[in-house]
């Protein structure tokens, strides 16, 4: 980015404003915003420059961060030149001419002084010592003082945190998108496979080879532990054992989905070793072994997991939750910068409340896509275990 030589300031001071409200003090800088777009094979770079007030400032940083945060990865030099515009943004775009600035200041001063308006004269001289501390621009300063003007010192802006606002959301977000990925990565094809399941019983009712013991190995649990008895045939019993595994995989994501404890899942598959006909397979050390993982994964997973709301208004209401946070945050920025202090105290803290709420949300989530993994992953190593 080149900018025209200190020595031509190629503006009229008489009519410098914020390029972009019209606001008019000391806050008005020259500044250079640059974001990425990257398209596979290259990244261009394009920059907004302009003068602009503390507030727009932010805001162009906050948008130029925003895009390139979005678009600027995609190449081979797009994380590079990315990290570099984001970086620049956040530090309030580049104003690296601050002999510029400081000269526009310092002009403007002048001219407020030989206006008759000292106040904002020592206002601006102030700006221009602040951005570049010479002694030409001190000189006016200590000029103004001596004759008794003093300004108020100026509050550093607010507004120089939007560029921080759309990073932070993104990191949410990408969390939250991940948690997506996890708890309906997880869930999904199970609950395909769950309500697939009655269907196709339905459109296939063709008769299902009996074995010879006179049982249906395709019968469901409670079907098959009607037949079952103390001297059944291992067969049997194990088809049962199976059957009872089988069901209560297709069941756990829908129960967890849904908001269901486990509870009583945990007890009925505990009861199995109660069953006289399932002695002999569950004393084989390979079932055993994968049984009391399976027994203890549930254990463990109804010590973090109680059940609750369905995960879907979960999702939901973080979704709408994360919306409202970032329009409080943007809110107690802009009641800063009208120096309503106590207001953006209040709405800071709320929005602090609602990333918290946001959190813990995500952290139910995040347990409940653990206990599905933990749970279904210890059934499909007891089935193994009984195949051999
Ligand atoms: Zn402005």
């Amino acid at each position: 980015m080149t900018y025209p030589p200190a020595q031509a300031l190629p503006i009229d001071l008489s009519t410098v404003c914020c390029g972009r409200c019209g606001v008019y003090d000391a806050s008005l800088r020259c500044s250079s915003h640059r974001w990425v777009v990257s398209s596979l094979v290259k990244a261009s770079e394009n920059a907004h420059v302009g003068i602009w007030c503390a507030r727009c400032r932010g805001i162009e940083a906050a948008k130029a961060t925003a895009i390139s945060l979005l678009a600027g990865w995609w190449s081979l030099r797009g994380p590079g030149a990315t990290l570099a515009a984001v970086r620049a943004n956040l530090k309030g775009g580049e104003q690296q001419h601050a002999r510029m600035n400081a000269q526009m200041l310092r002009g403007i001063a002048r001219l407020e002084f030989d206006k008759g308006n000292p106040e904002l004269a020592v206002m601006f001289a102030s700006a221009a010592h602040d951005v570049s501390p010479q002694r030409e621009n001190s000189r006016l300063l200590d000029d103004l003082r001596r004759a008794g003007h003093r300004g108020t010192p100026q509050k550093a802006s607010p507004w120089r945190f939007a560029p921080f606002v759309p990073p932070i959301v993104l990191a949410i977000a990408l969390g939250a998108l991940g948690l997506r990925a996890l708890t309906g990565g997880d869930v999904e094809p199970a609950t395909v496979a769950a309500v697939r399941r009655p269907a196709l019983a339905k459109t296939v009712p063709a008769p299902q080879p009996r074995a010879a013991k006179g049982w249906n190995p395709n019968a469901s649990a409670d079907e098959l532990e009607k037949d079952l008895a103390s001297d059944s045939s291992p067969g049997l019993a194990r088809a049962y054992f199976q059957a009872r595994l089988r069901e209560a995989k297709a069941q756990i994501p829908l129960l967890v989905r849904r908001g269901d404890n486990l509870w009583s899942l945990e007890t009925s598959i505990a009861a199995l070793d109660k069953h006289p006909a399932l002695t002999q397979l569950l004393a084989r050390p390979a079932v055993r072994t994968a049984y009391e993982s399976l027994k203890d994964a549930l254990r463990q997973s109804n010590r973090y997991y109680h059940g609750g709301a369905p995960v879907e208004a979960i999702q939901r209401t973080a979704g709408e939750t994360l919306d409202v946070t970032v329009g409080i945050a943007l809110d107690a920025i802009e009641a800063d910068s009208r120096g309503h202090t106590e207001r953006s105290d209040a709405l800071a803290d709320d929005a602090a409340r609602h990333a918290q709420a946001v959190d813990e949300m995500k952290q139910d989530l995040r347990i409940r896509g653990a206990v599905i993994t933990q749970t279904t992953k210890a059934i499909d190593a007891c089935l193994d275990a009984t195949r051999n």
